[in-house]
């Protein structure tokens, strides 16, 4: 992960440390809240640990349940962060079985609000460590290039790896998104259950906040 300063960490602990609340849900462009700061936005295979990255961000045990409820509508979830900085929690995909009329609903919801969002400063795009890339997530990375909005991926549940398990999977994540242009090239890694990469994910928001201010 980048380096951060001890100052740029306490930044970004202080980012969290206000008030974080649900704005809305939405299911069409039509729906989306208002351009507010600067924004960021979640992506990732249904099950990778997305609301469990965002309540572990927020503090919040249940904040981003909401958006998870099985069967539900794809909706993008919107939260405030201590009016700072705005979250985006982007529909899971990648369910084997997901029907192709559901799978076009999703991609047109994405794709129009990479193209609507002109304060998203970069989506985090959650891989699960013990899986690495898998070929569900491939179209995702095509559309986040062909949207030219800057992307990270961030290794979610890198507690349940084994001692060098995490570096191979680092490895290789690094070498299938070098020749991306929109990939941030510095790979994250995370655990929620244990709270390591929170402080440097936390600074690296606030970072992105201050490039923009
Ligand atoms: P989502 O579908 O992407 O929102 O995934 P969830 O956040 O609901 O997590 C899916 C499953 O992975 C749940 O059983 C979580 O408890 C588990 N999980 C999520 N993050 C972690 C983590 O950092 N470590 C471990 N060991 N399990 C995790």
């Amino acid at each position: 992960m980048t380096e951060f300063s001890a100052s740029e960490i306490e930044a970004g602990r202080l980012l969290f440390a206000g008030e974080c609340s649900f704005i809305k849900g939405a299911v069409a462009l039509e729906g989306l809240p208002e351009t507010a700061g600067v924004e960021i936005a979640f992506a990732g295979r249904s099950n990778v640990g997305k609301s469990s990255l965002v309540n572990a961000l927020t503090g919040r045990k249940t904040l981003a349940k909401v958006s998870n409820t099985p069967g539900r509508t794809q909706e993008l979830n919107f939260f405030d962060i201590g009016g700072k900085l705005t979250l985006c929690d982007m529909p899971g995909y990648g369910f084997a079985s997901a029907p192709q009329p559901k799978v076009r609903a999703w991609t047109k919801l994405v794709l129009e609000y990479l193209r609507a969002r002109v304060n998203l400063a970069r989506v985090y795009l959650l891989i699960d460590s013990r899986h690495g890339l898998k070929a569900t997530d491939l179209p995702v990375l095509d559309l986040l290039d062909k949207s030219g909005v800057s992307f990270q991926i961030v290794l979610t549940k890198a507690d349940k790896l084994k001692p060098g398990e995490l570096e191979a999977c680092i490895e290789s994540v690094r070498a299938a998104i070098r020749k991306r242009p929109a990939a941030f090239p510095v790979i994250a890694a995370t655990s929620s259950e244990k709270g390591d990469g929170m402080p440097e994910l936390k600074a690296a928001m606030a970072r992105l906040i201050a490039e923009r201010a």
